[in-house]
C-alpha cells in the first residue's frame, strides 16, 4: 500500500504486515519524521466471501418465491410457495434454463432474463456451469434490495 509522510508528504510503500490496527508506523525517508498515524486501510486484504440471504430475499414484498436449479440435479433450494409440487418446479426450471440459454446464444450480454408466465414474473439467472437461480415475483421490477443481492451472486 502507498502511504503518504504526515509531515513532508513524500510518498512511501508500506507491505500490509507494517499495518497493524489500522495504523502505519514508518519514518520518512524524506524528513525523517517519525510517522504513526491511523489508517482506513484494512490491515490485510480479508476476502470476504459472499453468502446469499435466501430467506431474507422471499420474506421481501412482492417476491413470491425463489429456489436454486442444477441442470443434473433439480432443485438444490426451494423457497418456493409450497402449493407448487417438485414436479412442477423441476419442469418450470428446466422450461426456464432453455428460454434463458437461448435468450443467451442471441444476445450474450444478458446476465438474467425475465419471463412473465401467467401472473408472475420470474427472473433467471445462471449461477454457475450448471446451477440457476430463479425468483419469482409478483411485479415486473424487482425490489431494489433483491435487485442488488443477484447482481452479488
Ligand atoms: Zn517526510
Amino acid at each position: 500500500m502507498i502511504v503518504f509522510c504526515e509531515d513532508c508528504g513524500a510518498k512511501k510503500k508500506l507491505s500490509s504486515s507494517q499495518v497493524k490496527n489500522k495504523k502505519v508506523s514508518f519514518n520518512c525517508h524524506s524528513c525523517n519524521y517519525k510517522n504513526n498515524y491511523k489508517t482506513d486501510f484494512p490491515n490485510q486484504t480479508k476476502t470476504t466471501s459472499f453468502k446469499p440471504n435466501f430467506k431474507r430475499i422471499v420474506e421481501t414484498t412482492s417476491i413470491a418465491g425463489l429456489f436454486i436449479f442444477d441442470k443434473i440435479n433439480g432443485i438444490i433450494e426451494n423457497h418456493m410457495p409450497k402449493l407448487l409440487k417438485k414436479a412442477d418446479l423441476s419442469f418450470l426450471g428446466n422450461h426456464l434454463i432453455d428460454s434463458h440459454e437461448e435468450a443467451l446464444s442471441i444476445f450474450p450480454d444478458l446476465t438474467q432474463t425475465q419471463w412473465e408466465i401467467g401472473k408472475k414474473y420470474l427472473t433467471i439467472k445462471k449461477l454457475n456451469a450448471s446451477q440457476y437461480i430463479i425468483l419469482a415475483c409478483n411485479i415486473k421490477s424487482l425490489p431494489s434490495n433483491v435487485y442488488k443481492h443477484l447482481n452479488l451472486l
